[in-house]
C-alpha cells in the first residue's frame, strides 16, 4: 500500500462522530458541521485533501494551527513523528486534549494560545497545517517553515478562501500553488 492509500484507508475507519459532542448523528454527512463556540469541524474530503497536500512524512514535526475538535489532529499524529496544534478558545483546548489523551495520540502537544505566531520553542517544523482562514500568510509560520518544509493554509476573505499549497526550497526559496477554494472559519490572530 502507498503512503496515500494509508491516509485513505485510515481516514475511512476514522469515525468522525467520535470529535463530536453536538450533531453526532450527521457525522457521516459530508460537510462541516458546528462544534460550539462559532466553531466548525471541518467536512471529511477536505480534511482528506489537506492531508494528503500536507505530505507528512514518518518522522515530520508538524505545526498545527487550529485544533479545533481533534479529527485533523488525530490524522496528522497518525501519520507524523511529532504534532505540535494550538487552538485559541481555551474550551476547545481543554476538551480536545483530553479527548486525543485518551483515544491512545501519545505524540501530540498542545497549546492554549495565538497560533498565528507559531510556536518558537520548537521551530523549524517540517509541516505546518492551517485549519483557519488567514488574510494573509502569516509571516511567523513562513519563518518557522523548515527548509524543504510544506504548509497548507486557506488565504483569503471571510467568504472563501484559496486553498495554499506553500513549499520552501533547501536554500529557503518560497513558491505558491493555489489548489482550489475552500471555506474556513477565521483565522483570529496578530500576524505580526
Ligand atoms: N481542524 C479543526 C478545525 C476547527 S475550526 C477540526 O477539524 O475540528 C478552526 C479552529 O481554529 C477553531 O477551533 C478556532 O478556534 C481556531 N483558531 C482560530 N484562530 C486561531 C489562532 N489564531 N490560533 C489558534 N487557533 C485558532
Amino acid at each position: 500500500m502507498s503512503r496515500k492509500e494509508k491516509i485513505i484507508d485510515y481516514f475511512n475507519s476514522l469515525d468522525r462522530s467520535l470529535f463530536m459532542d453536538i450533531n453526532k448523528d450527521l457525522a457521516v454527512v459530508d460537510t462541516a458541521l458546528p462544534i460550539g463556540y462559532g466553531q466548525t469541524i471541518s467536512q471529511p474530503s477536505l480534511v482528506l485533501e489537506m492531508t494528503v497536500l500536507l505530505n507528512p512524512e514518518e518522522d515530520s514535526k508538524i505545526l498545527e494551527i487550529g485544533t479545533g475538535s481533534g479529527y485533523q489532529t488525530a490524522l496528522l499524529s497518525t501519520f507524523s513523528g511529532t504534532v505540535f496544534t494550538v487552538e485559541r478558545i481555551h474550551e476547545l483546548y481543554d476538551k480536545t486534549k483530553i479527548r486525543l489523551e485518551n483515544m491512545g495520540f501519545d505524540n501530540v502537544y498542545f497549546k492554549l494560545d495565538d497560533g498565528t505566531m507559531g510556536w518558537e520553542q520548537f521551530a523549524p517544523f517540517d509541516r505546518i497545517m492551517v485549519t483557519a482562514a488567514a488574510r494573509f500568510i502569516p509571516p511567523s509560520l513562513l519563518e518557522q517553515l523548515a527548509p524543504r518544509g510544506i504548509m497548507v493554509i486557506p488565504v483569503g476573505g471571510s467568504n472563501y478562501q484559496e486553498l495554499l499549497v506553500i513549499k520552501k526550497d533547501s536554500e529557503g526559496k518560497v513558491s505558491t500553488e493555489c489548489k482550489g477554494y475552500v471555506k474556513f472559519v477565521p483565522l483570529i490572530g496578530r500576524y505580526e
